[in-house]
């Protein structure tokens, strides 16, 4: 798995839809990869911080797929 591929399915990471075998392959990449983990450790705080907010009114998807794509463009 390189960066790329790490970038893209941390959007499934985060939303819990990774079968446990890909789920590995990112742990891996991201004790690896220095920056990817530092974008991971990032990402999940703010999400934790996110669906805590919004848990009794259901998370807003699209607001948190716009954050991820920002945050990930290149
Ligand atoms: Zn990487």
């Amino acid at each position: 798995m390189n960066c790329r591929e790490c970038a893209e399915h941390l959007y499934e990471f985060l939303d819990k839809e990774l079968t446990p075998e890909v789920e590995r392959e990112i742990r891996a990449h991201l004790e690896d990869c220095p920056p990817c983990g530092e974008h991971f450790d990032f990402q999940r705080l703010f999400l934790d911080f996110l669906q805590a907010r919004c848990r009794a009114r259901g998370a807003p998807p699209d607001l948190k797929r716009r954050i991820l794509r920002e945050l990930f463009d290149e």
